[in-house]
């Protein structure tokens, strides 16, 4: 029980961290928001959570995620630049609060569109009606948008049970969100129907489904290829066989922790997720 009560803990920092921003409003002091052109008219804002897509165009802008509810008015300024701070669509990659902390402010004006699980997770934390998602999906649901069909693909318990990629079939973009942290070591959110295995097996629909010049948007982290996605995926797939073997061997996480990884993956535990809470997870996420 001790180790189930350290991932609940874990996820319940991370919760608290990124959705209810114990610290007030002051860590978003500092944030800008960077606007990073990805290919034709599809852009990539880097600021404080999530990394965020848009399409901007004749239609008017659409939008993937909105990081925290304090960026919004900076997030709105950002994509007025790209000709409108009202966008017609919001679209979510999943229901954590670094991602869909906007919406209470995007609401009014944008249709919300995600997973079903996104609004019942939502729902469930006591979202106000007007920052859910009104067009909710099972498996995937396409918008014609700015000359191009986007379409969301849910990725069943992977980094939630609530997450999709979002496909730009004609600028050959996708949006990973969670899927996708660029350099660094997976939060898998065990404690809200995510899974390693399910993970894994998502990330290899990605790969199968992209090319080498697709422009891949991870969830964190810097515009990426295919081929860095590739790489992270090599890391989540060795990093889980090495845990896994060890467990199988009857050794405890406190004893494989203690051993480590393989040398090399250590620039992989500098981000949110160390090596250690890594372990854990995937320690917890495999059933003996
Ligand atoms: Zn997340």
């Amino acid at each position: 029980m001790i180790r189930f009560n350290a991932v609940i803990a874990l996820a319940t920092s991370y919760l608290c961290l990124f959705s209810f921003a114990a610290n007030g409003q002051d860590r978003f002091a500092n944030v800008t928001i960077e606007t990073i052109p990805v290919v034709g008219n599809i852009s990539m804002l880097v600021g404080q959570g999530g990394n965020i897509g848009v399409s901007a165009g004749s239609d008017g802008i659409l939008i993937i995620d909105d990081q925290f509810a304090p960026l919004a008015g900076r997030i709105k300024a950002a994509i007025m630049e790209l000709g409108s701070d009202t966008p017609k669509f919001l679209l979510n990659t999943h229901f954590h609060g670094d991602h869909t902390g906007g919406n209470a402010d995007f609401g009014a004006d944008s249709v919300i569109v995600a997973h079903e699980n996104v609004r019942l997770r939502m729902v469930a934390g006591d979202q106000p009606a007007v920052a859910l998602p009104v067009v909710t999906y099972d498996d995937d649901v396409s918008i014609h948008f700015n000359g191009e069909s986007i379409t969301l693909i849910h990725m069943p318990r992977g980094h939630t049970d609530t997450d999709s990629v979002v496909y730009f079939e004609d600028s050959n973009v996708i949006h990973m969100g969670d899927h996708f942290f660029n350099g660094g070591f997976p939060f898998v959110d065990l404690v809200n129907g995510g899974t390693v295995q399910g993970y894994l097996n998502n990330l290899e629909k990605v790969l199968s489904w992209i090319g080498d010049d697709t422009s891949v948007i991870p969830g964190h982290g810097s515009l990426a290829s295919k081929s860095d996605l590739m790489n992270f995926y090599n890391v989540v797939r060795d990093t889980s066989v090495e845990i896994r073997i060890k467990k199988s061997q009857r050794m405890s996480v406190e004893d494989i922790v203690g051993e480590g990884l393989s040398p090399g993956y250590e620039s992989w535990g500098q981000g949110f997720i160390d090596e250690e809470a890594w372990i854990q997870t995937v320690f917890n996420s495999y059933p003996r």
